[in-house]
Parts: structure tokens; C-alpha cells; sequence
């Protein structure tokens, strides 16, 4: 027996049923306009998509719309499945078509059986009924039930107007539904931090918008290349929300620390002022917050200390996501987004890192040195530098 055509692909969403009514309401169209432009951007054919209270559904035969669904953040996992009339007699059949085109000899199998909706027949009526359809079906494969750990699982749920019949289910991304929780600035250097503590955060709902600091003549096309390549992936995330991603030069200003300001304390300035420029361009964008892919202790300058120096007298919200994480951690995830092969490109390391950095900066010693700086102006020259990156070039 052939197996019959999965014809629609069940998607499920975790979070938004814990959001009030209202919101929720709005997170599923959300969703759901995301789910379509995933679709479209993978160039996966799809007939509709639906949606009901706590469902959404994808219908589609074509088997690339299950890992397009996937994808898309804020899904929790999808199954292609069956539709079938909502009566015992419909999901029984096609029960029992999918059991025989699944269960070998001496197989034990399972039915989970759901319900939501007014029928009048019992969760466990259906269990009951699509058991028996399936053992009288593969009768003579000597197959067992087993309710606990079945070497075949058959899913079947009945709501309110149809039924289906599944027997995968394919684990999603996960988070929130992209443009769900307002827009941050992400700094984006090419490494392997950096993008992935992006994406973290649009996992969480976060539009970005990509920064990339050119410390030209300290660094070169190299990195450029790199950061750029990095965005076009990042973008293969966000179907329907193009970035408007910014290049900001720095090298001027980068220069003026290191003529005047001790050269240990060289990552801290440029980093203060990499926050600022980024404070520049979320105020622009109506952003509200920066993101970093700093990770406590990585490197000999991610100290704590230094971190609070970084950031003393700029008061806007920097995120680090990664902070917590191992490297090991990282590059998995990195591994995973697809990031990791960009970011590991030969790149040229920036000149102007110093060979001693400085692991416990002082807020107080960093402030004053800035002093000797006209640091409004340096800001004001970098954002007046300040290009949006045309999408061509990361696309
Ligand atoms: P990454 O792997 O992301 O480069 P890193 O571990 O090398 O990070 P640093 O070079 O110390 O760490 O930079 C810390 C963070 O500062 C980066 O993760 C990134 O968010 C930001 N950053 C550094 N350089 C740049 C740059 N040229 N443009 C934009 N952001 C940058
Ligand atoms: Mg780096």
C-alpha cells in the first residue's frame, strides 16, 4: 500500500499561548506573514495557509514546505499530515492506510490520539478505534501494541471541523515570531560572535539593524567581505524584513585614541565608540537597544572590568546574549545558522589592537583620557560617514 499524500503541514507555536488574547492575535499574523515569506523566499510551492485558535497550517503535498515552516522563528515544530474527515470511521481508515505503509513484521506500533472540539466520541475512542483499524490492517505482520515506547508511531487528531493523520514531527527553531518585539541595532564584526548574537536575538522576535564598523586603514576589505557575507545569511532568516544594515567609519577616530590616549586601553575607546555610533543609529532607526557578541572572558580584554568601562556614562541597553556561552557553545550554534563558514574566511586582524591590552581598565582613567579628545566631534564625523550598505552586496 502506497502511502497516502501528506496534503497539509501542522504547525505549532509555543510561547504566544501564554500572551493575552489580543496580542496573541497579533503574534499569529505575524507568524503567519512570516511563514509565507519563508515559503517564498525557498521558492517552496504552497496552495494557502490557514489558521485556527493555537494552529497554523501550511496546505501543501510538497515535502520542502516542512523544513521552510521550520525555520521560521517562533515555531515549535511542524508535521505533515493527512486531513481526513473528523469521524472515528475517517481517521480509523486513514489510520490504517499509514500503519500499513509503516509497520514491518513483528513491529509494535501506537496510536496518540487527540481531540479538541464537540464530538461525540472521546480521545479514547479514537485510540480505540484506530487501533483496531490498524491491527486488523497489518493482521497477518504479527504486530503488537505497545502503548510506551512502540516501534511505530501513528498521531491522529480530531478538531472541530476535520481530522489528521501524522506520524513525524519536526522540531522548529523556536522563539518568537520575528518583528514581534521592536528593533535593535546589532554590531556585526564578521567574527563568529557577532552574528550569532544577532541572530539570538531575532530568534527572540528583534528586528535588527546590522552595524558594521569599518576601521579602515586599521583593518581592510577583508573584513568587510567577511561581515557582508555574514548578513547574507543572517538575512536568509528574515525573509519579508530586509535590514537596512549601516557601514560606519571609525579609523579617524581610531587614530586620534592612539595619538593620544594610552595604546593598552586601544579596544576599550574604539568599543566606546563603536556603542556610541550604534547609540547614533538606533536613535535614528527607533531602535532600543545595541546587540554585542561579547562572551565573558573569551578573550584576555573581555573582562569584566573592562566590560563596565566600556560602557560607563553611555546609558543606552546593551545586550550581550552570548555572554554566558562558551566558545564551544557558540560555534555550534554558529555551525547551525550557517554563519560559521563566513566567519572563519582569512581575514586580516585589526593593527590597531594593541599587544598588552588592557584587562582591568579603570572607568575613571578611560573617561579622563577621553577628555583629552573632542569625542562629540570624532562621533559626529563617523555618523555623518554613516552608509546604508546596499542589500545587492550581502544578497
Ligand atoms: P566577534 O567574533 O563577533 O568578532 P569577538 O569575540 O572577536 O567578537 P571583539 O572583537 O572583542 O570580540 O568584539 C566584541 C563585539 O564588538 C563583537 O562581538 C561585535 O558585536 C562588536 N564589534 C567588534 N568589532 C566590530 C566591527 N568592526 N563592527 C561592528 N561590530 C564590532
Ligand atoms: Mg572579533
Amino acid at each position: 500500500m502506497v502511502r497516502p499524500t501528506n496534503d497539509v503541514i501542522l504547525v505549532r507555536y509555543g510561547e504566544l499561548a501564554l500572551k493575552s488574547r489580543h496580542v496573541r492575535n497579533r503574534y499569529e499574523k505575524t507568524l503567519m506573514s512570516n511563514i509565507r515569506s519563508m515559503l517564498d523566499a525557498m521558492d517552496v510551492d504552497y496552495d494557502d495557509l490557514s489558521r485556527e485558535w493555537g494552529r497554523i497550517y501550511v496546505h501543501t503535498t510538497n515535502p520542502a514546505a516542512v523544513g521552510a515552516a521550520a525555520r521560521v522563528f517562533g515555531v515549535v515544530s511542524v508535521s505533515p499530515a493527512i486531513t481526513c474527515e473528523p469521524t472515528l470511521e475517517s481517521v480509523a481508515s486513514t489510520a490504517a492506510d499509514v500503519g500499513e505503509s509503516i509497520i514491518n513484521e513483528n513491529e509494535s506500533f501506537g496510536i496518540r490520539a487527540r481531540r479538541s472540539g464537540n464530538h461525540e466520541f472521546s480521545s479514547r475512542d479514537i485510540g480505540v478505534a484506530c487501533g483496531d483499524a490498524v491491527f486488523e490492517r497489518v493482521r497477518e505482520l504479527n504486530p503488537k501494541v505497545d502503548l510506551t515506547t512502540p516501534d511505530r508511531e501513528i498521531m491522529v487528531e480530531v478538531r472541530q471541523n476535520k481530522g489528521f493523520v501524522y506520524t513525524d514531527v519536526v522540531n522548529g527553531t523556536g522563539g518568537l515570531p520575528l518583528g514581534t518585539q521592536g528593533k535593535m541595532v546589532a554590531l556585526v564584526s564578521g567574527g563568529i560572535d557577532s552574528p550569532v548574537a544577532a541572530w539570538l536575538m531575532m530568534k527572540r522576535g528583534c528586528e535588527v539593524i546590522p552595524v558594521y564598523v569599518n576601521n579602515e586603514p586599521h583593518s581592510d576589505d577583508t573584513m568587510r567581505q567577511r561581515a557582508l557575507e555574514c548578513l547574507s545569511v543572517l538575512q536568509t532568516w528574515a525573509p519579508g524584513h530586509p535590514f537596512n544594515a549601516y557601514e560606519v567609519p571609525n579609523g579617524i577616530s581610531l587614530d586620534a585614541f592612539l595619538s593620544n590616549c594610552q595604546r593598552r586601553y586601544a579596544c576599550i575607546f574604539c568599543r566606546r565608540m563603536m556603542y556610541r555610533i550604534a547609540a547614533g543609529i538606533m536613535e535614528k532607526e527607533g531602535a532600543f537597544g545595541i546587540i554585542t557578541g561579547s562572551s565573558l572572558g573569551q578573550v584576555a580584554s573581555q573582562t569584566s572590568e573592562n566590560m563596565m568601562a566600556e560602557t560607563c556614562g553611555i546609558h543606552v541597553p546593551i545586550y550581550h546574549p552570548l555572554i554566558g556561552l562558551d566558545k564551544t557553545e557558540i560555534i555550534d550554534i554558529a555551525r547551525k545558522i550557517g554563519t560559521y563558514d563566513a566567519s572563519i574566511r582569512p581575514a586580516m586582524c585589526c593593527t590597531a589592537v594593541p599587544e598588552k591590552p588592557a584587562t582591568a581598565a579603570k572607568c575613571g582613567e578611560v573617561c579622563s583620557e577621553e577628555d583629552n579628545l573632542d569625542v562629540d566631534k570624532l562621533l559626529m564625523d563617523a555618523l555623518s560617514g554613516a552608509k546604508i550598505i546596499d542589500p545587492i552586496e550581502y544578497s
